[in-house]
């Protein structure tokens, strides 16, 4: 059971990262992330943003040792970027880097995961799929918001945990 979306495209010569607009912070609701997806060259990076109560069903700073062993046990799993996606294996993709931070605001007390990531994929012309496995071991995530960008396209798609096959 995963959520697929599909990438639908052949990499040339893509538009890199730092021409897109600059980022800005995503309007925090519960259930719901958003991925930004780019994909340059060898290179394919993400940003998955998701508040912190869809994944630990709490986001407050972890006070109880209940709390405290949910927190480590997500950043622990985030250390396994193969828990999370899965691209189809022709693309031969290798994560490279990967980099988590949880974002407190101390004025609304909302919290949001912000996860980096990166993969080289030596046979980047073969990429197609990329299944976000995270919507099966996180019952709290609802609706992830993809932003694709490459030189060829920019899309946005929409996954929903109702789309799960
Ligand atoms: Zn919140």
């Amino acid at each position: 059971m995963k959520t697929i979306i599909f990438f639908f495209l052949i990499t040339v010569s893509l538009i890199s990262i730092a021409q897109k607009s600059p980022h800005s912070h995503q309007h925090h609701q519960h259930g719901k992330g958003v991925l930004e997806i780019a994909i340059e060259g060898k290179t394919l990076s993400g940003r998955l943003e998701m508040p912190l109560e869809a994944l630990l069903g709490f986001e407050h700073a972890p006070k109880t040792n209940k709390e405290k062993s949910a927190q480590s046990k997500l950043e622990t799993r985030l250390g396994t970027i193969e828990a999370w996606f899965e691209i189809n294996s022709e693309a031969q993709c290798s994560p490279k880097s990967t980099h988590t931070k949880l974002d407190r605001d101390a004025k609304t007390k909302h919290s949001d995961l912000l996860y980096t990531f990166s993969y080289s994929c030596a046979n980047h012309g073969a990429l197609k799929e990329m299944g976000l496995l995270f919507f099966k071991e996180y019952p709290g995530v609802k609706e992830v918001k993809v932003e694709l960008v490459s030189s060829k396209d920019q899309r946005l798609i929409m996954c929903s945990s109702s789309d799960l096959i």
